[in-house]
């Protein structure tokens, strides 16, 4: 699998990808992440890659030019044939906002992608119409460049690849994961057993997997419920809910979970 990124600025985003989960996947488990820099594709004396917006207003804007040639070079090296042609995203606050689906569709995408990251106030949008296939958000904000967000979307698609976490399956006990119905996560807990007055759920130390597995269990959905709601309507919707699930929330309000604001 590999990841071309499109960046003024490669330093940024490098250095998170040397290090624990995401330097494994980049090391050992096959991922080559290669970054380019338009300013090696522009012209002049001062290798320009952004200029002033047409109509005027503040800022500046990225020059399709050097990333078309960019993009050009990019194709010419993976050398792929159409239809396995490896997707352009654009980081964008006008795309759709990041989600579990899209970064395990993107986990399980053999060719991976080539990733654009915007500066300024963005890339002149001929370029996004001629070659962006998907256009991605962190949320409704604005950072001040796609860096950021291509370091998030490779960091939580790295961890989804086989053999790049210790325990092939933890990714599969996280939040918004189908294997746990698309809920939050439970809360969890080390030692020592008491800390600054505070016991560990003594469920956990019970010794008995079946009961620690319906608390846990118990606890997602209660946390789900009264965080986000709206996800325990999809894992309905899903039929990623038991009789069991459904009579836990019928029968207990939303629980109290320590830490947990809003
Ligand atoms: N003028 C644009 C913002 C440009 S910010 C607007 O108002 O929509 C500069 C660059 O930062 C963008 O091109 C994009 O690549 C990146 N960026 C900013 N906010 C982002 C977000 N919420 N999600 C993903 N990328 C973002």
């Amino acid at each position: 699998m590999r990841f071309d990124i499109i960046t003024l600025f490669p330093e940024l985003i490098a250095p998170y990808l040397e290090h624990g989960v995401n330097r494994r996947a980049t090391s050992a488990a096959g991922v080559q992440v290669r970054f380019w820099n338009p300013r090696d594709f522009a012209e002049g004396a001062y290798r320009r890659v952004d200029d002033r917006p047409f109509g005027g207003g503040p800022g500046m804007v990225m020059l399709a030019e050097p990333l078309a040639r960019c993009l050009q070079a990019i194709r010419e090296e993976r050398a792929e044939p159409p239809p396995q042609a490896a997707p352009l995203l654009f980081f964008s606050p006008v795309g759709q906002v990041l989600s579990h689906a899209l970064v395990a569709r993107q986990a399980g995408a053999p060719a991976g992608a080539i990733l654009l990251c915007g500066r300024y106030e963005g890339v002149d949008q001929r370029f996004i119409d001629a070659h962006v296939d998907q256009q991605i958000s962190l949320g409704d904000f604005v950072l001040s460049g796609g860096e950021v967000a291509a370091a998030v979307f490779l960091d939580a698609v790295l961890r989804l690849q086989p053999a790049v976490l210790h325990d092939a399956q933890s990714h599969a006990q996280d939040s918004f994961n189908p294997a746990i119905s698309g809920l939050l996560d439970c809360p969890h807990y080390t030692r020592p057993e008491v800390w600054q007055g505070r016991s560990v759920p003594a469920v956990l130390t019970s010794g008995d997997h079946a009961r620690i597995a319906r608390w846990r269990r118990q606890q997602s959905l209660a946390l789900t419920a009264r965080q986000r709601p709206e996800l325990l309507q999809q894992a309905r919707q899903q039929g990623w809910l038991d009789r069991a699930d459904e009579r836990y929330l019928a029968e207990s309000p939303p629980a109290e979970n320590p830490g947990q604001t809003g």
